[in-house]
């Protein structure tokens, strides 16, 4: 059993758990860049004590290397939960967040997310470096 086996994919626009990422397709070497993670742009996912999407992960694969960098970590922590029970707190933290990095050569960012009962989901897309 490798994590493909259990890594899920799809198209964004048609499947609510894969991560989206939003970035220039281009940017200046060691441009300060922003990108935008986020589960759920086009189809929202719940976001219930019971259902929700706990954590997004950007990584940056460079193409000159064999190893892929850990970017950033977003964690979201808060899904309704309260003393009074299940959906009973006043506070949703949205699967959704921006980094800023710089890099040095062209790339590949991938981005995984975790659902808390639909498991692991993973996107990417090209960052060129001029
Ligand atoms: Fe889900």
């Amino acid at each position: 059993m490798k994590f493909n086996d259990v890594i899920q994919a799809g198209d964004w626009k048609g499947e609510k758990h894969v991560p989206v990422i939003e970035a220039p397709d281009s940017v200046d070497k060691e441009e300060s860049v922003s990108i935008e993670v986020s589960v759920g742009k086009e189809i929202p996912h719940p976001n219930t004590t019971e259902h929700h999407i706990r954590w997004i992960a950007l990584y940056f694969k460079p193409d000159s290397g064999k190893f892929a960098y850990e970017v950033a970590r977003l964690e979201f922590n808060s899904h309704g939960e309260a003393v009074a029970g299940a959906n009973e707190g006043p506070l949703y933290t949205e699967p959704k967040g921006t980094v800023t990095m710089k890099a040095k050569e062209s790339g590949t960012l991938m981005a995984m997310s975790y659902c808390n009962i639909h498991g692991l989901w993973e996107n990417s897309r090209q960052l060129k470096v001029k």
